[in-house]
């Protein structure tokens, strides 16, 4: 019989568990690494038995997507074995980077062990794959680990099928593999590097850590002036840094977690899990500055595991190491070029990455982990799709981009590539496509792009010399949600959003629609409101407060405002004149642009550092000392939102005039923020509630699709799936793909696919 296995079955230590099974059932033939998976032959015994064990209980880390069984005449093998790895075409999985195993801890904690204190132990279990990858099938020699020749002991564990290490590709030891360096102003340290770096962080300095991914910039996290030096010399903004804690039990001194957000932590594919500080934190201040929430990971490389235990540190911040919005940087030289304006040291080694990967980020709403940011741990693996349509490429839009690769019945969506604002991006962007295009083989034939003519990836979707077709960036939104669902057929859409263009010329953002892959239909969208100075009022919040303020009030405005006393009047009047003579003031349904100017008002944030900050301040403001306001059943605020109208012509017009009437009064009988933040939480889900139940009495259908950058935003998604459900509404939202811009390269790919299978284009 010949078994073919697909799905996650390379550098997962499958063939050696294929090797064991069959030598244990007596069964003859041979298992291989093919392009299209995993190859076995095997004969002579129970072959439905081999079968059934083989798929019941897979490696740990395997992933079968589909089992062939085809009958042979018997060839008469005389054993079994592990042959060389052959190549056939197919889509063969290169499986992303996991951290170490328990196994491979426990060597390098034990003094007699020949890997006691080597940061570069491995296994069949764990360690790099996807950024050390050059190509497939996924062997050594395609591996930057080919630099390195295994010494005697690690190829006898590497050709031994009953060791740990059979065929496990990055092998290696102290005497034959990667080595550490510290390097301190240009000069290699004499010590031992990792003791150096700890001495280092230590005194409060600042070093580059190269990583699995790249590099990190580490510091103390409990150290409030290297933080402070950190942020300075990184970036002028308040955007958030993630720290790393050695294992959870101290994660839960510096913040609040529930099961889901534990579990999330300790996966081996270890993202950053973005958990509330929920009460004084004793991390410094600096790592995330008027924000409740603190970004923490576990350690996840062998050398993340010796700086804590030899350095007892109870959080390091661990950032991405690259210059404000830049890829993170991978190679040694770009490294100490680039990042020595940030960095007081280098701890560098000489295993090449190949492949740039981001940590990932995940949050939990709704007692479900959703990925926000999806990189290291996660890609390349595929999202299962349900349409089978050919090779099309999609290439994300603007912000927190993605591209992705259709192929047969998957999807796989790049890791971050990050904002698409310089030419550092594009050619991330470019190589990973490259690297990606060779790994799958695939050759699209048709590119999906945002509707945005002026975006870098719509100039390059257009200069690809394929054929490229457009897809609204909010019905992108909601195909992306759709085909992470697996849903066909028509549905409602609800697309929050920061903004995208929408075919009438128009910013969109407060999105709803009835829609199916091929198309969709606008049903109601949030008012239209001017935006004064265009995309200065995104970098200004308190001029989209001026906007709504004037939408409610008119003429009495300006009276309004200078009783909130939040904004400087001599900039108001001007901005009314903006508005009021329709000067560079486009008009916007953004859903983005309403919570900012909420943000505004409130006096949270009035000009932002980095995306969302005045929307995450509101949303924070909801925190009290004795905890996060949480949307419980019978608490007044959740039950107490503020009055909004709904027009009952189609497409129906939100609108939050009273709202904000509402809002300003009650900053005038000085209620405090966070029961005006959770009243106009509560009034936004109601909003969709209401808008929703509308278009499902006038369509009959009862699917509701979430997506859109704003349900970001956790307390917003917790009410929302409550108006829904409670409605007896089905509905979907992000797990598995972002549902920021991060998402959208699926919708845009899954749009296309479906047009080209319909025969539309
Ligand atoms: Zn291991
Ligand atoms: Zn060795
Ligand atoms: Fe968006």
């Amino acid at each position: 019989m010949r078994v073919t296995l697909t799905g996650v079955v390379q550098g997962v230590g499958f063939r050696p568990h294929v090797y064991n099974l069959a030598s244990l059932m007596g069964l003859k033939g041979y298992v291989l690494n093919s392009a299209g998976g995993l190859t076995i032959e095997v004969e002579g015994g129970s072959i439905e038995e081999f079968v059934q064990r083989l798929t019941s209980a897979p490696p740990p880390l395997a992933e079968i997507k589909e089992v062939g069984i085809e009958p042979l005449p018997p060839l008469g093998y005389h054993d079994f074995s592990i042959r060389e790895s052959t190549d056939g075409g197919g889509l063969t999985i290169i499986p992303p980077d996991i951290a170490t195993c328990p196994d491979c801890l426990r060597e390098v904690s034990d003094p007699s062990d020949r890997r006691y204190r080597y940061p570069f132990t491995n296994c069949t279990n764990c360690g790099p794959r996807y950024t050390i990858a050059r190509g497939i099938p996924y062997d050594r020699a395609n591996t930057t680990m080919s630099a390195f020749r295994m010494c005697p002991d690690c190829e006898a564990e590497y050709h031994d099928p009953g060791n740990r290490r059979f065929h496990a590709q990055p092998n290696a030891c102290p005497s034959c593999g990667p080595s550490l360096k510290l390097l301190i102003r240009g000069e290699v340290s004499a010590g031992d590097p990792l003791s150096g770096t700890i001495k280092l962080l230590k005194e409060g300095r600042i070093v580059a850590v190269k990583g699995i991914g790249g590099f990190h910039l580490a510091c103390d996290a409990l150290n409030e002036d290297s933080v402070k030096t950190l942020r300075e010399r990184k970036r002028k903004s308040n955007k958030p840094f993630a720290i790393m804690c050695p294992d959870v039990e101290t994660a839960r001194g510096f913040c609040l977690m529930d099961e889901v957000e534990e579990e999330a932590l300790l996966s081996p594919r270890r993202p950053i899990v973005l958990l509330d500080k929920g009460f004084i934190s004793p991390i410094a201040p600096s790592v995330s500055p008027s924000n409740m929430r603190l970004g923490v990971m576990l350690p996840y490389s062998p050398l993340h595991f010796l700086l804590f235990e030899e350095g007892g540190f109870n959080a390091l911040v661990m950032t991405s190491g690259n210059l404000s919005e830049e890829p993170i940087v991978i190679d040694n030289g770009t490294a100490l070029q680039r990042l020595s304006g940030l960095a007081d040291a280098f701890l560098l080694h000489d295993r090449d990455i190949f492949m740039r990967a981001d940590d990932s980020v995940l949050m939990v709403a709704g007692g479900r982990p959703r990925l926000v940011r999806r990189a290291r741990g996660y890609a390349p693996l595929p999202v299962s799709f349900h349409l089978d349509s050919g090779e099309v490429l999609s290439v994300g839009g603007e912000l927190k981009n993605t591209f992705t690769l259709l192929k047969g019945k998957s999807a796989i969506l790049s890791q971050h590539i990050g904002n698409m604002e310089n030419d550092e991006a594009l050619g991330f962007f470019e190589e990973s496509l490259r690297n990606l295009k060779a790994i799958y083989r695939i050759e699209p034939k048709a590119v999906a792009h945002d509707l945005h003519p002026d975006y870098m990836t719509t100039i390059w979707a257009g200069r690809s010399g394929l054929k490229a077709y457009p897809v609204q960036h909010h019905h992108a939104h909601i195909a992306s949600s759709m085909a992470e669902n697996g849903l066909t057929g028509k549905v409602i859409g609800v697309s929050l959003d920061g903004m995208g263009l929408g075919p009438d010329g128009s910013v969109w953002g407060g999105e709803f629609m009835t829609a199916d892959y091929g198309g969709f239909k606008r049903m109601g969208h949030f008012k239209c409101v001017p935006m004064p100075g265009g995309d200065m009022a995104v970098k200004e919040p308190w001029r989209m407060a001026v906007s709504y303020i004037y939408d409610a009030f008119g003429d009495d405005a300006f009276d309004i405002i200078k009783g909130l006393g939040v904004f400087r009047e001599r900039d108001v009047e001007g901005i009314l004149n903006m508005i009021k003579k329709g000067v560079n003031s486009p008009l916007t349904s953004s859903a983005g642009r309403l919570f900012d100017a909420v943000s505004s008002m409130l006096g949270l944030c009035q000009s932002i550092t980095y995306e969302a900050e005045a929307a995450i301040a509101l949303e924070g403001a909801c925190q009290r000392p004795s905890g996060v306001y949480k949307p419980s059943s019978g608490d007044d605020r959740a039950d107490n939102s503020y009055p909004l109208n709904i027009s009952s012509y189609t497409p129906m017009v939100v609108d939050f005039s009273l709202t904000v009437i509402g809002i300003i009064n009650d900053i005038k009988k000085c209620l405090p923020t966070d029961i005006i933040s959770g009243r106009f939480h509560s009034t936004v889900a109601e909003a969709v509630g209401r808008t929703v139940e509308r278009i499902s009495g006038l369509t009959g259908l009862k699917r509701v699709v979430l997506s859109g950058g704003v349900f970001q935003n956790r307390l917003l998604l917790d009410l929302a799936l409550d108006a829904l459900n409670g409605r007896g509404l089905e509905v979907y939202s992000h797990e598995k793909v972002p549902t920021n811009d991060g998402g959208i390269s699926l919708g845009q790919a899954a749009s296309v696919s479906y047009r080209i299978l319909s025969g539309e284009i």
